[in-house]
């Protein structure tokens, strides 16, 4: 675990007083390893040397860290991050009467719910029988982007861990020894792009979506800042031909306009900044109004909820660059 060192610490803290917390959420943003975590604290809870961390050598880790434990069960979505109930939640409830396999504890790992925009209630409802009384054995970790998606219900019984991004320097570290064959410069492009977020840097180092998904948020960046409709129309066009990346882009062009308000206001905290165009962000500060960037991010939104609800790419691209091009105005 790199970072997160309170959340280590009180994982430790339970596991040796033996006060393990049977419900656990995990959020915070895409990237900065919440399922990576969820998989320390299955480890954690059942390594038998019981120490409060996972020891690595133990049966029990071993099995854990080739994803080969009987009692980590990780629970699957559809293609499309939907949880369907019948398939995959309903089962883990009859399976949760049956004793573990080798360890103390059954633990199921429930990830992204927050993608499951179509059952991420009914999941809820159906998992609150067994987070209200659970079987001595069983433990449920659940993670989303965010503590809203979560129903009072659950929250009120639920250990919250929120995770945070590292400092670029961590971030800087992690990567040098992840990627002893890259260069500095390699790895410091990828601390501009990805900055504290180790999963996006990661992302960059490897040139996977997220380094092509930035670049395209760049450019719309530029094409914004520059008022000019017929830029940005030919930006967006570089993003319409898959839905997944338009809105990756799109997610990434809205944390730069999030920045430039931050900017725009003076703030010089540079752990506040998330985005992946720092100096974009600057210069898009220069042209906007104070409310400006506060509403590019809301049209940015409004426009990925229209993707998400499957309305016709194109067009929403389009509906896009008008409205951004004149809230620059
Ligand atoms: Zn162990």
């Amino acid at each position: 675990m790199v970072g997160n060192a309170h959340i280590v610490g009180l994982i430790r803290k339970m596991i040796t007083k033996n006060k393990e917390q049977r419900s656990i959420m995990i959020h915070g943003e895409t990237g900065l390893g919440k399922k990576h975590l969820a998989h320390y604290i299955a480890a954690a809870y059942l390594c038998e040397e019981h120490n409060g961390e996972p020891c690595g050598k133990c049966k029990s880790c071993l099995m854990a860290m080739h994803e080969a434990h009987p009692d980590i069960i990780n629970v699957q979505a559809n293609a499309n991050g939907n949880y369907i109930i019948d398939e995959s939640i309903r089962p883990i409830v009859s399976d949760s009467v049956v004793m573990p396999n080798e360890s103390r504890y059954k633990v199921y790992i429930i990830p992204d719910l927050d993608r499951s925009v179509n059952t991420v209630t009914a999941v809820q409802n159906i998992l609150l029988k067994l987070i209200e009384e659970p079987p001595e054995h069983v433990v449920v970790i659940m993670t989303a982007r965010s503590k809203e998606i979560f129903l009072p219900t659950i929250i009120s019984r639920t250990l919250s861990l929120a995770v945070t991004s590292v400092t670029e320097q961590e971030c800087l570290e992690y990567l040098r020894g992840a990627f002893p064959d890259k260069t500095e410069q390699e790895l410091a492009l990828a601390v501009s792009a990805g900055r504290g977020n180790i999963g996006r840097c990661t992302a960059f180092v490897q040139g996977s979506g997220f380094a092509d998904n930035a670049e395209k948020a760049r450019a719309l960046c530029d094409a914004v800042t520059s008022g000019d409709e017929y830029l940005l129309l030919r930006a967006m066009a570089g993003i319409s031909s898959n839905k997944q990346n338009a809105r990756a882009a799109l997610e990434l062009l809205s944390e730069i306009c999030a920045d430039a308000s931050l900017f725009h206001v003076g703030q010089t905290d540079t752990t506040a900044f998330v985005s992946c165009y720092e100096q974009g962000a600057r210069k898009l500060a220069e042209v906007i109004s104070a409310q400006g960037g506060v509403q590019l991010y809301d049209i940015l939104c409004e426009h990925i909820n229209r993707i998400d609800a499957n309305c016709n790419l194109a067009l929403t691209l389009n509906s896009l660059a008008a409205r951004l091009s004149q809230a620059v105005k």
